[in-house]
């Protein structure tokens, strides 16, 4: 097969281009150097946008199945209930945001592309090096386990490698960088609270406690454990949830924790010549606010168009590749500043701060058209669908 486009990593973005590409018939060759999906625990929430690009590619319904659908998020302050975040307000075919761990999304997604009329998965090649010319591109990939290379010529290459993305390096494309202070620490664990799929936020006047519904009767835990690189928490986690939200979180096994500090970063341009980047090869937010992911989603969503309009209907690429940036940085930027707001406000420490944020919430979650706007925030369908443009 000669391919159209080679996408560059399986991650959950390259796969939903790879079979965004499939449906319209462009061929597809996917390189991932990983054989196996990573087990890691990352994102867990595929918002309404992410789903309506699924339902476009018939997957929804596995999806639906596989996860829970978490329709409300309850919210504390000081172990006070202040507030209800109701999806149902976001109206819409998904008044939820569907639970679903990335790699459960990313085995299922990886499964739909070996069906794929059109795509070629070759997992255990590394892509090496990339070479841009005016109307074509080519990637050097290596097998990993031979070492042989072979170079791949295409019209097009995505960049869907991740934050440490060897084609946005080989681009020379400069980044942006922030690193955020406070640090959290997430686990995944069997759910034996009683709270069944209820999500909740615990805020305090020190150290806020996120959880959320899992598939297969799980539950994550979000705890911020400390300040840049230093934990400051005094007591076994399980104690310190134990007092802040008044639910015993069962045992916590060291091996279910995953410790984090939050950064940023953002690509100058998302694309050079006949190569494109998308998802954390462009950009990555706080994973406080389930967001990162998603806007991959969206990138792909709207980089499949982008291509499929040149490689269909001809034209130049630069004026369409272009629009894709604009459009994307734009989402991105919109995200990014909503996941770090959300989690300065987290964050806030001390009695007066955790007064204030307990009458802000009240409010948001308040009256009927501040609730709405507060639900299509946290769902990602706000911004008149700038996200999942
Ligand atoms: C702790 C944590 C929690 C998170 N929680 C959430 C959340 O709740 N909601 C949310 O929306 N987002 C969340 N995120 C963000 C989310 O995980 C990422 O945005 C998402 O993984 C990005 O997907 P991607 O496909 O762009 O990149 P990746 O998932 O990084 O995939 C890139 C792929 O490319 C492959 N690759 C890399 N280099 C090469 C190469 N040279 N050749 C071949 N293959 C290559 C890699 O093996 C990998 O499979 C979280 C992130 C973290 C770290």
């Amino acid at each position: 097969m000669s391919p159209q486009v080679i996408v560059v990593g399986a991650g959950p973005v390259g796969l939903t281009l790879s079979l965004l590409l499939d449906r319209a018939g462009v061929r597809t060759l996917l390189v991932e150097r990983r054989t196996v999906v990573g087990a890691r625990s990352m994102a867990i929430g595929v918002t309404p946008p992410s789903l309506d690009t699924f339902h476009g590619l018939g997957l929804e319904e596995e999806l639906q199945a596989a996860g829970v659908p978490i329709r409300e998020v309850e919210v504390f302050e000081a172990r006070r209930p202040v507030g209800t975040l109701r999806f149902r307000a976001v109206g819409g075919a998904y008044p939820y945001v569907l639970a679903l761990p990335q790699a459960d999304l990313e085995c299922r997604l990886r499964e739909a592309v070996k069906r794929a009329a059109h795509v070629e998965l070759r997992t255990g090649w590394e892509a090496t090096a990339l070479r841009i010319a005016e109307s074509e591109a080519e990637v050097e990939i290596r097998d990993m386990v031979s070492q042989r290379f072979e170079g791949i010529v295409a019209p097009f290459v995505a960049g869907c490698d991740g934050p440490r993305s060897r084609v946005r390096d080989a681009l020379g494309v400069p980044v942006a960088r922030k690193r955020y202070r406070p640090r959290f620490t997430m686990a995944d664990v069997a759910d034996g609270t009683g709270l069944g799929d209820r999500a909740r936020l615990h805020f305090a006047a020190d150290r806020p406690v996120e959880s959320f519904p899992l598939p297969g009767g799980c539950r994550r835990w979000v705890v911020r454990t400390g300040w840049g690189d230093a934990d400051d928490l005094a007591e076994p986690l399980e104690e310190t949830i134990r007092r802040r939200t008044g639910v015993d979180p069962g045992p916590i096994p060291a091996e279910a924790r995953c410790g984090f500090t939050p950064s940023r970063h953002l690509a100058r341009r998302f694309h050079r010549g006949r190569a494109v980047l998308c998802g954390d090869a462009a950009h990555g937010m706080s994973p406080i606010g389930g967001q990162g992911m998603n806007t991959g989603l969206a990138d792909a969503a709207c980089l499949a168009r982008a291509l499929v309009a040149v490689l269909h209907d001809g034209g130049r690429s630069e004026p369409r590749l272009q629009d894709y940036h604009r459009r994307r940085v734009r989402s991105f930027r919109a995200a990014a500043a909503r996941a770090a707001l959300g989690m300065a406000l987290g964050t806030w420490r001390g009695v007066l701060a955790s007064t204030v944020r307990g009458c802000l919430v009240a409010a948001l979650l308040g009256p009927p058209p501040l609730h709405r706007r507060t639900a299509r925030w946290f769902s990602m369908r706000n911004f008149s669908g700038a996200v999942s443009s």
